[in-house]
């Protein structure tokens, strides 16, 4: 599928660009003309990709997040990318109730929550530094059939 549209930005690693990027892909997915409920599933997968390169990826500095989202037919691509520390263990990492930082009262359902309100979810390295996460939704899927029946 050829993309028809994109934008990406790039932002330090830092909580209050955490609602900049949600706003920003928002934003940009009304071309698909979205629900409430898929501009918010969206959101909310963004906040964790986002919120995970602020908390993990940068423990010594506050580094960069890229973001870039592209339009192919009627789904949403959205990647989130940090040259941080990276994952060893990335299947591990993905399995929920998995953190490194319990003492923070992270749960570590940030990845179950981006797999749950998206349809599908990658976590790659990003070359020898830092974290690709990849995710898409299709939009309009879940439109509801209206019966006339009477
Ligand atoms: P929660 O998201 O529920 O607050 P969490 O962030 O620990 O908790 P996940 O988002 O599922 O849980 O992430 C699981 C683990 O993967 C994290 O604890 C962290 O060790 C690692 N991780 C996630 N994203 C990154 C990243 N961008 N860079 C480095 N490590 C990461
Ligand atoms: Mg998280």
């Amino acid at each position: 599928m050829t993309t028809t549209n994109f934008m990406e930005v790039t932002f330090k690693a830092i909580s209050i660009n955490e609602s900049f990027a949600r706003l920003c892909v928002a934003g940009f997915c009304v071309q698909l003309n979205p629900s409430i409920d898929e501009i918010g599933d969206i959101k909310t997968a963004v906040s964790e990709a986002v919120t995970n390169c602020v908390v993990h990826a940068y423990p010594k500095h506050n580094g960069i997040i890229t973001m870039r989202c592209e339009i192919l037919g009627d789904t949403i691509k959205i990647v989130v990318k940090d040259q941080g520390i990276g994952i060893k263990d990335i299947e591990k990492a993905r399995e929920p109730f998995f953190t490194t930082k319990p003492s923070e009262e992270r749960s570590g359902m940030g990845f179950s929550v981006m797999e749950s309100f998206m349809d599908k979810v990658e976590v790659e390295k990003n070359g020898d530094k830092g974290l690709v996460v990849t995710m898409y939704k299709q939009i309009g899927s879940s439109v509801m059939q209206v019966s006339n029946a009477s």
